[in-house]
């Protein structure tokens, strides 16, 4: 491999290419206008890979996604395979990617951009200028926690049951990501769990508290209550900067606080694991939407949440911050300028596919940095 930085592009299916075509465009707009140049690589991953070689994703794929800077991942899956036994489906790509690269912290930004203001179920003076950043552990918890099952009593009822475990170690690393993430935010966590009836949760509350004494010090930290945290989400949204919490509540807060912004076709994520042998560390950045079986091949697609995405991994792998705002700044003039695909469509607006949505990103790029 050369000494250009490294890219492992796994567009999936449905509209998962579509979308990643307009990625190609703002790097090639990149690489022309900035010289920024990644080595490419691009592989076949989802249903996709199973029509061609029989597997969600092949063991080459996984090894390609270890050796490269960033992962930058479309989205997998459609009614053609849902037929398929659970460890053929193609949504196993995902699952199989994020347990080999050790990806524990999943990043979720709820960034609500003026022009959009209205899309959002919550009154425009609550959710105007929202920009939070939720971090969720994604490898632990009760999703993973043993024992786990459902048993048959002696009075022949069944029990269900399930272990939320935390180890401090777990606990620290994804900490550690929030207060990290802080530092070149607005300095604030917010740590969230259920201390007061959750074992689990007391030492989640401990050992963060902790590390902010340790490490951290220049940081805000407050501690929440989940169940309060879902309510003050919904209060008053803008009052958090960074949120750090368990798998479970994680899962939950964190489609809670997407949905402020009133859109899936606009919002991006990032995975990210620990540092590997070259202190690098592993990261695999994907729009939070599927595949859209419902409108692939139409062209109609929004290609933002995929586009936005590219910017964080400019921002969180390669440390280009100027270049991960440009992107975001041109997405919002785009949207300004009244462009619309049909997700996001409102009166007097013009509405757009996919492709001039991509275009029209380049065209204010060109005004901005050209
Ligand atoms: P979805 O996110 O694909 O679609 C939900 C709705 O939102 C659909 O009406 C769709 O048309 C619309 N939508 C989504 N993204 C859009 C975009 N960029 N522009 C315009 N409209 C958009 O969720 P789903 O329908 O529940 O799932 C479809 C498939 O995707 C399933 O096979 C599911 O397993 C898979 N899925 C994959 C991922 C992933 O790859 N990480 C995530 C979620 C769902």
């Amino acid at each position: 491999m050369g000494a250009n930085k490294t890219l492992l592009i796994l567009p999936g299916d449905g509209i998962g290419p579509e979308v990643m075509h307009e990625v190609r465009r703002v790097n090639d707009w990149l690489r022309r206008k900035r010289a920024v140049n990644f080595d490419i690589f691009e592989d076949l991953v989802g249903g996709a890979a199973i029509d061609a070689r029989g597997t969600p994703i092949a063991p080459e794929t996984v090894a390609r996604a270890k050796e490269v800077d960033a992962v930058l991942f479309g989205s997998v899956g459609g009614p053609k395979w849902d037929k398929l036994g659970f460890d053929m489906r193609p949504e196993i790509a995902i699952l199989t990617l994020r347990r080999e690269l050790g990806l524990f912290a999943n990043l979720r930004p709820a960034v609500v951009f003026d022009p959009l203001v209205e899309a959002s179920t919550l009154k425009p003076e609550v959710v105007r200028g929202l920009d939070l950043m939720i971090v969720r552990e994604s490898t632990g918890g009760i999703y993973f926690g043993k024992p786990r099952g459902v048993e048959t009593l002696p009075n022949g009822e069944k029990r269900g049951f399930n272990t939320e475990t935390y180890a401090t170690h777990e606990i620290e690393r994804v900490a550690r990501v929030a207060f990290e993430l802080a530092r070149t935010r607005q300095k604030r966590v917010c740590s969230v769990e259920k201390a007061n009836v959750m074992e689990s949760g007391l030492l989640w509350r401990e050992t963060v508290s902790a590390l902010h004494e340790r490490e951290f010090a220049d940081v805000e930290l407050s501690h929440m209550y989940a169940d309060n945290c879902a309510m003050q989400l919904v209060r008053n949204p803008r009052q958090f900067d960074v949120i750090v919490t368990t798998n479970l509540f994680g899962d939950l807060l964190s489609d809670l606080a997407s949905m402020l912004t009133g859109s899936l076709g606009m919002l991006p994520s990032a995975t990210l694991g620990g540092l590997d042998a070259k202190g690098r560390r592993h990261a695999l950045y994907e729009p939070i939407h599927g595949s859209a079986p419902d409108i692939a091949g139409k062209g109609i697609a929004n290609p933002l949440a995929q586009v936005l995405s590219f910017a964080m991994m400019l921002r969180y792998s390669f440390a280009m911050e100027e270049e991960a705002k440009l992107i975001e700044s041109a997405c919002t003039h785009v949207l300004a300028s009244g462009l619309r695909t049909a997700d996001i469509m409102a009166r007097n607006c013009a509405k757009v596919s996919t492709q001039v949505m991509g275009e029209a990103v380049v065209r204010e790029l060109d005004k901005l940095g050209g």
